[in-house]
């Protein structure tokens, strides 16, 4: 494409993708958008800060060449009005990786936000916010230093999808006249409609995302959040799918949090991600009560809108949350604020969600010691009260400094050589301690704990326990020592001639060979085991797994997956776990 204002610096390389990763030369091309309002304000500190980290860290070896992209207000300027134009999408596409300040979204119809634009014509299909507490920021919390997560909220479908229509409209009116005579549904005449829609492709591949993420930085745990519960379809089924693709493409990486109990005994195995999921309205009350249970959490577009923010104000507010929207490889990083138009061009706000959209950037990029550098230096400029206007009307005896002050007072702090190794053990010793807490406390009351984390079991996977499986031929005898040893009530036996699976139970054994008076050494399991097995998918709710075994008066059913028996779900499991974590009705 030729290019009219968009100019390639002459020196340093562009990044590349090979083999299905990304290559970045030590000379980096990045880009950065100014942005509108305090925007220009908030880079010119940043970018400052930036190199000087850069510099700090690799003495010269490295160093970013930054050239400017213009979208919003800049960008009317150049391009006769228009706010975002194509060949500043496509430069943001061929430089991979860059950076922006706020951008003014135009209220009033007929005319797209400009972020929703961006994340829309760049497909990047992942918001990543994550929010971390920096010690001296002002926090409503007692113990802000539990919060330490990574919200990866689903960036293109959900009610942001734009099918909307407004009450008394031609189109509404369609909309209703189908819904109501032909699909017979019941609501409201002369209702404003929007629609959810949910897919597959789009919840597995912000789900992997986040589970990939996890794996690459040591993280404990991925949660699911969603309203499964009472939006079956759209929310519950982004819930199902996260599950099947941890399963289906990371299973040998992660377990859930059922396998953790029950197979585990509470303890976390190494170099396992636990895969969990929570009800979004628990996950608020969470968040602020127990915040160092949560680690990533993958969720759909309207929660994490929600969540992000809301947990963001635990430790700081929006002026020090960093963002990024992402697709597979393309990443644009942005302040999360907006543009703040009553304090543009005063040299006044907080920079920090810009500069640590900065950081996020840098470890994206591998660049961990200049990540590093500014994370460990920052806090020591807040604790001396060094702060922005925001932050100074939060302490007492803070010395209230703007915004390129603040930026030289975290230069000084990063050239002063912050003893990074020392504060990376004290960070690491931390975290190491409060997961092993953590984990003391599932071993020793693992219903407890299940409770005062807010977990609740759906799906016959949430309960099931794993089968263990025996070859036909064996003598009963065996397999019934097999049985004590583990302490388990039943056992599958694998096909024989007839293709079929079986299950044998303890009360076949009293029925078929106690009551019958055989000799268990002289029975092979397969003459006493019941085929065909009665089967439910590893998705159906506990509610219908009941049903189905009231329907079939049957005190147990295997659980199957992919055609293969994974679990067993007895009428004592489903009586357990209502017992222990109570029953909330389902809504239908
Ligand atoms: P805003 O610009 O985020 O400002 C709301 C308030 O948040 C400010 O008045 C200020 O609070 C505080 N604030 C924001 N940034 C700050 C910073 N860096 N340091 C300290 N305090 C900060 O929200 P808005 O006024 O609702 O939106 C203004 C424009 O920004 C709109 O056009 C909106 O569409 C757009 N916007 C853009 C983005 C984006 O580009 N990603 C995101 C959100 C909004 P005090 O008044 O209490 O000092």
């Amino acid at each position: 494409m030729a290019y009219k204002h968009v100019e390639f610096p002459q020196q340093g390389q562009r990044l590349s993708i090979e083999n299905g990763r990304l290559v970045i030369p030590d000379h980096p091309i990045l880009a950065y958008v100014e942005g509108d309002g305090i925007g220009p304000d908030i880079m010119r500190a940043c970018l400052r800060v930036w190199d000087a980290a850069i510099e700090q860290a690799y003495g010269g070896k490295r160093k970013v060449h930054w050239m400017e992209l213009y979208m919003g207000g800049k960008a009317a300027e150049k391009y006769d009005g228009n706010v975002f134009p194509d060949e500043v999408k496509e430069a943001l596409q061929q430089i991979i990786v860059s950076i922006k300040g706020p951008l003014t979204t135009p209220v009033g119809g007929g005319f797209r936000s400009l972020n929703v634009a961006l994340r829309q014509d760049l497909d990047l299909y992942a918001c990543v916010r994550p929010v971390r507490y920096y010690p001296g920021v002002p926090s409503p919390m007692r113990q802000p230093e539990f919060v330490d997560v990574v919200i990866f909220r689903e960036n293109t479908e959900d009610v942001y999808a734009g099918i909307e229509y407004q009450a008394g409209s031609t189109e509404a009116k369609r909309v209703e006249r189908f819904l109501k005579d032909e699909m017979g549904a019941e609501f409201f005449n002369d209702s404003g409609i929007g629609v959810k829609p949910i897919s597959a492709f789009g919840s597995k591949r912000l789900v992997r995302k986040a589970i990939q993420y996890a794996l690459d930085h040591d993280r404990e745990s991925v949660t699911l959040v969603h309203k499964g519960n009472i939006q079956k379809y759209t929310e519950g089924a982004f819930r199902n799918w996260g599950y099947e693709v941890a399963r289906e493409e990371f299973g040998d990486r992660t377990i859930t949090e059922a396998d953790l109990y029950s197979i585990y005994g509470g303890k976390q195995p190494k170099d396992k991600v636990v895969i969990k999921d929570r009800i979004a309205d628990i996950m608020f009350q969470l968040m602020l009560l127990r915040p160092n249970e949560f680690d990533v959490i993958a969720t759909t577009n309207l929660n994490g809108d929600y969540l992000s923010d809301a947990i963001a104000a635990e430790v700081g507010g929006v002026g020090i949350a960093p963002g990024a929207n992402m697709a597979d490889f393309v990443a644009v990083f942005e302040a999360t604020h907006g543009t703040a138009p009553k304090y543009a061009n005063q040299d006044k706000v907080n920079p920090g969600s810009l500069l640590f959209s900065g950081v996020m950037m840098f470890e994206y990029l591998g660049w961990n010691e200049v990540a590093d550098l500014i994370t460990f230096a920052y806090p020591e400029v807040i604790q001396r009260k060094i702060v922005t206007y925001d932050f100074a009307r939060l302490m007492d005896g803070a010395t209230e400094v703007s915004t390129s002050q603040f930026a030289d007072a975290l230069i000084d702090q990063i050239k002063a050589k912050v003893d990074i190794e020392a504060r990376r053990r004290e960070w690491f010793t931390a975290v190491q301690s409060g997961r092993e807490e953590r984990e003391a406390r599932r071993m020793a009351e693992p219903f407890v704990e299940m409770r005062a984390s807010g977990r609740t079991p759906h799906t016959v996977a949430d309960i099931m326990s794993h089968i263990r499986t025996v070859k036909p031929g064996v003598f009963v005898d065996q397999v019934m020592h097999l049985m004590r040893e583990h302490g388990i009530s039943s056992v599958v036996v694998e096909p024989g001639r007839d293709g079929l699976w079986a299950i044998m139970t303890q009360r076949d054994i009293i029925g078929r060979i106690i009551h019958a008076n055989r000799s268990p050494a002289h029975v092979k399991v397969e003459e006493i085991a019941t085929k065909p097995l009665v089967t439910v998918p590893v998705d159906m709710s506990l509610q219908e797994c009941a049903s189905r075994m009231v329907e079939s008066h049957i005190r147990r059913v295997v659980v199957e997956q992919s055609g293969l028996p994974v679990g067993i779900v007895s009428d004592t499991d489903l009586f357990r776990i209502v017992d222990e974590l109570g029953w909330e009705p389902v809504v239908l």
